[in-house]
């Protein structure tokens, strides 16, 4: 087999040759020593042709209507003449099934439009690893000229927290329940939020949609946001009487235009190529440690020190900590 050189796959990448986008992410998605290597250099090589995007985070429980809401603003910017990315972090996901975010099937007309691409999430693996690798299929896709980068994540856990910290804009979906709107709203996710969208506002849903609407503008009063420039919009959609996803763009827009003249949004994706730095220490830093021969050795004997309490747990850490 004739093996790809890095300067192939980045000429590939430039040319947003869709084959060799697809390619590089699947030697990126791969965990052989030999092609993280190639894909480190391919990444080095690509990077100062990345960051021309508008990143958004899409977040909502299942059954939301993310996957249709996904769609639906893919198209209207596809149709626009934007390159659309559509990735996606679930970190319980497996290719052979389990997982749909993402799914082809599931975005049936984005993904045959020629300005879209879509990317299921990379496969099952612990929130950081996943989340690393969507970070860097993200930077392939703007690399290649995708100037919109839409990334999906399932409402539980912490991938929610992950998205916010690797997007321009995060975006939460909710609908409107009966009862107690904000029952199942975890205000952590709210306060990660840059725009609230109360989804399926149409047919019998309108009357409670506008309630929540109610009760959640005045929930937001209690959240301090991130910009005092930027106070939390929250917005309606139904993409079913296809209503609310220009208004929805309009406001992404908008937070772009004022953050970046204000120097927020720099600021912002100057932090998170910190976080992200400082993630992938923290990994690295566990991955030595669980490859480390000598600590492996010593863990049996420093374990039973500790369950047979001849050993406090913090000295057993400190212990095999030593070794590193
Ligand atoms: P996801 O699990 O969050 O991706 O949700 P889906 O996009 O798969 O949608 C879940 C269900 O809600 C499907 O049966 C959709 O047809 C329906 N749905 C999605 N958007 C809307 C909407 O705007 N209004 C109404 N009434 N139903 C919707």
């Amino acid at each position: 087999m004739i093996q790809t050189s890095p300067d192939q796959f980045v000429k590939g990448i430039l040319d947003g040759n869709r084959r060799m986008i697809a390619k590089t992410i699947t030697l990126m998605e791969s965990s052989l020593a030999e092609h993280q290597k190639t894909a480190s250099m391919v990444m080095e090589q690509i990077l100062p042709h990345t960051g021309n995007s508008i990143r958004v985070g899409i977040t909502g429980v299942p059954g939301v209507g993310k996957s249709t809401f996904i769609e639906n603003l893919g198209i209207f910017l596809a149709d626009k003449g934007h390159k659309v990315a559509v990735l996606a972090v679930d970190p319980s996901s497996r290719r052979s099934g389990g997982s749909i975010l993402g799914d082809k099937t599931r975005m049936e007309k984005l993904s045959v439009h020629e300005n879209a691409f879509i990317r299921p999430s990379p496969a099952g693996g612990l929130l950081g690893g996943v989340a690393a690798k969507t970070r860097e299929i993200m930077v392939v896709c703007e690399a290649a000229g995708f100037d919109v980068i839409l990334v999906e994540t399932v409402g539980v856990g912490q991938s929610e927290t992950s998205v916010a910290s690797m997007v321009d804009f995060f975006l939460v979906l909710m609908i409107a329940g009966a009862g107690d709107e904000l029952q199942g709203i975890k205000k952590g996710v709210l306060e990660l939020a840059d725009g609230i969208v109360i989804n399926k506002a149409d047919g019998d849903n309108l009357k409670a949609v506008e309630k929540a609407k109610r009760e959640l503008k005045t929930a937001m009063h209690f959240i301090r946001p991130e910009s005092p420039a930027w106070p939390i919009p929250v917005l309606t959609c139904s993409s079913i009487v296809q209503d609310g996803t220009s208004k929805i763009w309009d406001t992404i827009l908008d937070h772009h235009k004022i953050f970046k003249a204000s120097g927020e949004f720099l600021q912002r994706r100057k932090k998170q190529s910190l976080e992200w730095m400082w993630t992938l220490v923290e990994e690295g830093l566990k991955h030595r440690f669980q490859n480390n021969e000598k600590i492996n050795e010593k863990i049996p004997f420093v374990s039973q020190q500790v369950e047979n309490e001849k050993m406090s747990p913090s000295a057993g850490a400190e212990k095999l900590l030593s070794y590193l």
